[in-house]
């Protein structure tokens, strides 16, 4: 069967001339091809397998393009890659692989099409189409890539066991994959991630998180995650995670199954956030609760202070799994720090409080609303209306206050420097105290976040600490 309109783009064409030009066989493989068929829109990457050098075949693709665009060239994997319009296109020579023990990185030999397709993750990754005249568009399916593609059907070209063990990475693939498209994985692969969980330690953290990231940046994540929690992954990447499982009874008193709780949320922000990092707070705003649990007769199931706590095992998480600890990760701090706020704040929505809100978590106090509102994953009707209609009266309690009182990146109506002059001061703990008052007094509502206002109680908090006016 033949797919001409997969290569519609101006440049499989001379690609093709290029490999009939060298005599080499030229194949488009991989994502690009499984992409068309899942009709997921334009693809940015191709993948071009040659049998023979795909350096080669690059540098005269290259030449032939009217813009000369540069080839990069890698000679370790023997690979070139191009950029044409803003798509990059890969060119590698087709290869045999094999593995050794302690790295995913295979010995690798020059070899066949069908070596190539043998050694790709997933058979619908193995789909490969003619670019040679003789063959344009031809696909070529070696392991019924299309049929388990029309199944929904994660599974892999060669055993199972063999190719994880191999390259572990592929067990993130496979369960990113299946998150990503809302695939089902074949049982015997899932067994075999289950019994090579532990090889996961080979592969360094960096490509880990990027799996992790492509799942938390699907529709559905609680698909991948109950994945990586049902093979015994989770446990090795995120054991923050798995602390969270299980349901406590105690003198009749249960807790929520927090891992659950924590997939729903996370589920749920999804479908009013694109922000990454908003939804990785979404994944630990509770992980504090395993660390903190306790149970007592008068009180039931308590979590004192698992905000705090969680906040603090967000910065080693980062460190561990080293992702950047830079201001993204004191963002995720801060919503797992104030997660509990605004639900404290919605049973009796002062001012003051609302105010105190805006106040501490600054340009971030939608993104907190928006993570709270995910965090009520109540059953009850009644209830989840409820919190909802608390929450919006927050949020519009917000508008109102910020309209007026402008405490979103709050900057004190009068500076130190003033307090300095006004009452010929050197700097000294005074100054502290009277410019703490007005923030206070602005905050509680007792003076409006003005000038003249703060002023007046300067000289007034002045006279009290027995200060005198600098005339
Ligand atoms: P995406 O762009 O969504 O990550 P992709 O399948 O295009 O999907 P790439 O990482 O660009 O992902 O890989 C291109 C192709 O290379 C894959 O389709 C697959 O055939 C092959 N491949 C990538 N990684 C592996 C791996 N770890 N083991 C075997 N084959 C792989």
């Amino acid at each position: 069967m033949r797919y001409k309109n997969a290569l519609q783009h101006s440049i499989f064409k001379i690609i093709s001339q290029s490999a009939d030009a060298l005599c080499i066989e030229a194949y488009v493989i991989g994502g690009f091809v499984r992409d068309y068929f899942l009709e997921r829109g334009d693809a940015k990457d191709i993948d071009v397998v040659a049998i023979g050098s795909g350096i080669e075949l690059a540098q005269h693709v290259a030449n032939s393009l009217p813009n000369k665009p540069k080839v990069q060239i890698f000679k370790t994997y023997g690979t070139a890659m191009l950029k044409f319009d803003d798509i990059e296109i890969e060119f590698v020579g087709a290869r045999k692989e094999s593995y050794t023990e302690d790295s995913r990185n295979p010995v690798v030999e020059n070899g066949t099409l069908e070596d190539d397709q043998n050694r790709r993750d997933f058979t619908m990754n193995a789909l490969a189409l003619g670019l040679n005249n003789s063959n344009f568009g031809e696909l070529l399916d070696p392991f019924q890539g299309i049929e388990d593609l029309e199944n929904k059907l994660i599974k892999t070209p060669l055993n199972p066991d063999i190719t994880y063990s191999d390259d572990p990475l592929r067990m993130m693939r496979a369960i990113r994959f299946a998150t990503q498209l809302n695939f089902k994985i074949e049982e015997a692969s899932l067994e075999a991630i289950s019994k090579n969980k532990n090889r996961i330690k080979i592969i360094t953290k960096e490509r880990i998180v990027t799996e992790l990231n492509k799942i938390l940046e699907s529709d559905k994540p609680s698909i991948g995650f109950i994945h990586l929690e049902k093979t015994g992954l989770l446990e090795y990447i995120l054991p923050e995670l798995t602390a969270l499982k299980g349901i406590d009874e105690k003198e009749g008193q249960r807790h929520k199954d927090n891992f659950y709780h924590t997939l729903e949320v996370v589920d749920n922000i999804c479908q009013t956030t694109d922000n990454l990092w908003l939804r990785w707070a979404a994944l630990l705003h509770d992980i504090g609760k395993a660390p903190t649990k306790r149970f007592s007769k008068k009180v039931g199931w308590t979590f004192h202070g698992h905000e705090f706590v969680g906040s603090k095992m967000v910065y080693k998480l980062f460190k561990r799994l080293k992702m950047p600890l830079n201001e993204k990760m004191k963002f995720v701090q801060k919503m797992v720090f104030m997660s509990s706020r605004p639900i404290v704040l919605a049973s009796d929505v002062t001012d003051s409080a609302v105010r105190r809100l805006v106040f501490d978590a600054g340009d971030y106090v939608d993104d907190l609303m928006t993570l709270c509102e995910a965090d009520i994953t109540t059953k009850n009707p009644r209830k989840f209306q409820k919190y909802h209609n608390n929450f919006k009266i927050v949020r519009d309690k917000i508008v109102e206050v910020e309209e007026r009182d402008q405490v979103r990146n709050f900057q004190p109506p009068v500076s130190g420097e003033e307090i300095m002059k006004t009452f010929n001061l050197k700097p000294s703990r005074e100054i502290g105290v009277i410019k703490e008052a007005i923030k206070e007094a602005i905050l509680e509502g007792e003076i409006p976040n003005e000038y003249e206002a703060a002023f007046e109680l300067m000289l007034e908090k002045g006279k009290a600490l027995g200060l005198t006016i600098d005339n």
